[in-house]
């Protein structure tokens, strides 16, 4: 708390007076409009990763208060969804504004419960920023559609109309710019919200709603519960939510599409991934090793876009002993420290989940060139720190491949070809990112074009695109059918209406009465 300014301090609320067992100060609840202590009488600890201290206590929003801001977004659907496009526009700019300034305040909150470093979490949310000031945009993007004289003096008109009550779910990683994919999206177009951040980190979103208050957000257009899987069942379940956006693991994930499609939901389902770095003999060596290094242990491996596996074409491979220099260069420390380039992970339970899977993979066969598993941090002896860690000769059959590990360790691959290195690629089930490193454009083309995943960079490491475009997660890394942000975020939360009219003088031929199905000539 030490870290954050008064009002982010009083914003975690007040001590809790119930008895329970941690007096760490709890996190609210947002219910139409106002910060509200929660009644549950459970609460889960939010620890910050390098010390595992407990930063706060967030409750699992009681039944009533998840149904209070339920029908909150209701009321506030009724008023809102009439507002002028302008007024929504406003509101961006405000909002963006206000992110702009309270930037700082947003990534220290960042880091305190995610571990991440300063610098990687102001990028965090910058990217969630960039999707506001793309909502100011909304004058553009939810133009509908018109066809003067479909038939004799008729003419037609398709707007694009909000939805009603949306909700999002999102995961510990990005505690910033993934909300921000999803409640600005949503109420620019004129829909209200209910959102549920990761229990993990629930801090950047608790002053991003003060800050859309502050922009002059009314109450009960956006909600935030708080909870595990009652508060997820609940947004699954709640009949007025129309439309929910769900980022985080492919057990949740599919969890949530099935039982929000059943319930007549749009969802739209971001999850895991497993993403390859191709490494052609012709790339440019320095500038190549640097981009791995950085996207494969850059916030300690738990991006969705982290470049874990490297796939070594041909000679490439010898490269290795330069990249292991490279990623044991790397400053391991707590985000907040000067010149940390990775902190810690989330939790003691994912480090343990990371250590057993690169002992899997050294028990079937790997080698590890790199071993982060001891490291010791000074001063952060209780923090969930590995340093990164390089298996190599990594083969398609071995857990520490089959598997997501989201944290910093780099499996690598060697084959003989590019095909080869494609073949792989495609049959692995993900399609969330990849990358190829190269200075021949017919080799990159080929890649680009018979590749099967969304997202590629080419000599970019993490290609994950900008609000004017979607985030274009495929295959086992997405389930839905619009992407999240740019267009395709705008038509997730908006339908069609369409409107066919006829103005004719009254004085003009009766029609006389037509049984037939109108075929307007
Ligand atoms: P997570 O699935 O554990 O949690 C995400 C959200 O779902 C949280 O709000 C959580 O409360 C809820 N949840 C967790 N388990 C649930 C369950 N069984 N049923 C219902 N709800 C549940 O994910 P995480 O650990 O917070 O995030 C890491 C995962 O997210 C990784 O797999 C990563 O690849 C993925 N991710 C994907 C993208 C993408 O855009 N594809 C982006 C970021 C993270």
């Amino acid at each position: 708390l030490k870290m954050m300014n008064p009002v982010t301090a009083r914003m975690y609320g007040g001590m809790v007076k119930r008895g329970l067992a941690s007096a760490a100060p709890t996190t609210k609840l947002f219910i139409n409009g106002q910060f509200v202590e929660s009644k549950s009488d459970k609460f889960l600890d939010v620890h910050n990763p390098a010390t595992n201290e407990v930063v706060t206590r967030v409750p699992c929003a009681t039944a009533a208060e998840m149904e209070a801001a339920g029908s909150a977004a209701v009321e506030a659907f009724k008023t809102w969804s009439q507002t002028s496009v302008l007024t929504r526009q406003q509101l961006m700019f405000r909002y963006q504004e206000l992110i702009k300034k309270n930037m700082k305040e947003l990534s220290k909150l960042v880091t305190l419960e995610q571990g991440k470093t300063y610098a990687d979490a102001d990028g965090d949310v910058l990217r969630g920023l960039q999707v506001v000031e793309h909502c100011c945009s909304v004058t553009s993007l939810q133009l509908g559609e018109t066809m003067p004289s479909i038939s004799r003096d008729m003419d037609a008109i398709s707007y694009r109309v909000p939805l009603g009550v949306c909700a999002g779910v999102a995961p510990f990683n990005f505690p910033a710019m993934i909300p921000l994919w999803m409640f600005p999206v949503a109420i620019v177009s004129g829909n209200t919200y209910v959102f549920k951040p990761s229990e993990r980190v629930p801090g950047a979103t608790m002053l991003l709603m003060k800050l859309l208050q502050e922009a002059g957000c009314p109450d009960g257009v956006v909600n935030v519960i708080h909870g595990q899987h009652e508060a997820v069942n609940f947004i699954c379940d709640y009949p007025a939510i129309r439309a929910i956006s769900f980022v985080g693991s492919d057990q949740a994930g599919r969890y949530i599409y099935e039982r929000g499609s059943r319930n007549g939901k749009r969802v739209q389902s971001n999850m895991g991934a497993k993403n390859h770095g191709v490494i052609m003999p012709d790339a440019n060596k320095d500038n190549t090793i640097t981009q791995l290094v950085g996207a494969a242990f850059g916030a300690a491996g738990q991006r969705c876009m982290a470049l874990s596996t490297a796939v070594f074409v041909g000679e490439a491979r010898n490269w290795l002993p330069d990249l292991v220099a490279k990623a044991k260069a790397l400053k391991v420390n707590a985000g907040h420290e000067p010149g940390a380039d990775l902190g810690p992970v989330i939790s003691p339970q994912a480090k343990n989940r990371i250590a057993s899977l690169v002992q899997s993979g050294i028990d079937e066969g790997a080698e590890c060139l790199l071993d982060g598993r001891d490291i010791k941090v000074p001063g952060y002896e209780h923090g969930n720190f590995i340093g990164p860690t390089i298996l190599s000769d990594v083969k398609p059959n071995m857990k520490c491949y089959t598997e997501e590990i989201f944290g910093p360790v780099l499996v690598a691959v060697s084959v003989d070809t590019l095909d080869d290195a494609i073949e792989l690629i495609n049959s692995n089930p993900y399609g969330n990112g990849t990358a190829i490193f190269t200075t021949n454009g017919a080799t990159a083309r080929k890649f680009t074009n018979e590749i099967d995943v969304g997202q590629i960079g080419v000599n970019v490491p993490i290609p994950v695109p900008l609000p004017m475009f979607s985030f274009t997660g495929s295959r086992g890394s997405f389930l839905g059918d619009a992407n999240f942000y740019g267009k395709s975020g705008l038509n997730f939360y908006t339908q069609w209406k369409t409107v066919t009219q006829m103005w004719r003088d009254s004085d003009a031929t009766p029609t006389g009465t037509a049984t037939a199905m109108p075929v307007m000539r």
